[in-house]
């Protein structure tokens, strides 16, 4: 079975304060112990986030650069996130992809040089308004992926997160068989075009305003393995979300 996986991403968000705040929340709170929890944020607080975090909580950087250390003024190399100890990292956002314009290519090198280097990745997919209207949600999902496939062979550190980007940061949340049928679609692809142990094995996750109140419907759904939740997980309310469950 797969392990439930409830992400955190706090995005350009948060001062040592506030973010002290929410781990120390974490930490004090009964988390579900059948549930993986990885929290990401800002690069310049990973390190006093990784120090705090106990109750078997992870962090996770946001974005890495594919390449060795050398002259790439303004990036985080894989070498840096592996020397302090981070685990995971987020790959493929949708403000990535669209905001500061990054291919599936590159993000298919980032994820490979993350994976060489032994870091697990938390990899973004998602359709925008305009795609899924046109019918061609599945299509742009799986052409984000397949970048991915082409250039990866080992899927076992790799969570997938399907994040609709009209359901990003607008409190217009996927409606459970909106999520369900697209995750449920993408697991067919990956059993087709990887493997059906890998289809099998690889955690789903979905994001797109999730909160307190709408996870509890959307954890029941079979292909739905978990969550990547932005704005909520800045509040208190995210350990209700990783909750979910229970
Ligand atoms: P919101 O939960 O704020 O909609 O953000 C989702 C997200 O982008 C997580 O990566």
């Amino acid at each position: 079975a797969r392990k439930f996986f409830v992400g955190g991403n706090f995005k350009a968000n948060g001062s040592l304060k506030s973010i002290q705040a929410i781990v120390d929340n974490l930490n004090n709170a009964k988390l579900d112990p059948n549930v993986e929890v990885v929290i990401s944020p800002p690069s310049l607080f990973l390190l006093p986030t990784a120090e705090k975090v106990s109750n078997n909580v992870k962090v996770a950087a946001q974005n890495v650069f594919d390449k060795p250390d050398g002259a790439w003024t303004g990036e985080l190399t894989v070498k840096m996130l592996v020397d302090h100890g981070i685990e995971w990292v987020i790959l493929g956002h949708s403000e990535r992809r669209t905001i500061f314009k990054e291919s599936s290519e590159f993000i298919a090198d980032k994820t490979k040089a993350a994976l060489d280097s032994g870091l697990s990745v938390i990899l973004c997919i998602g359709e925008t308004l305009e795609e899924r209207e046109a019918g061609r949600t599945i299509d742009v999902c799986c052409s984000q992926l397949q970048a991915v496939v082409d250039k990866i062979s080992d899927w076992s550190k790799v969570v997938i997160a399907y994040e609709p980007v009209w359901a990003i940061g607008t409190g217009k949340v996927a409606t459970t068989e909106q999520a369900q049928d697209a995750h449920g679609a993408l697991r067919k692809w990956l059993a087709e075009k990887i493997s059906p142990e890998v289809a099998e094995a690889t955690r789903i996750l979905y994001g797109g305003s999730v909160n307190e109140k709408n996870c509890k419907d959307l954890a029941t759904q079979p292909d739905i393995d978990g969550f990547l939740v932005g704005g909520a997980s800045l509040k208190p309310a995210f350990v209700d979300i990783i909750n979910a469950n229970l």
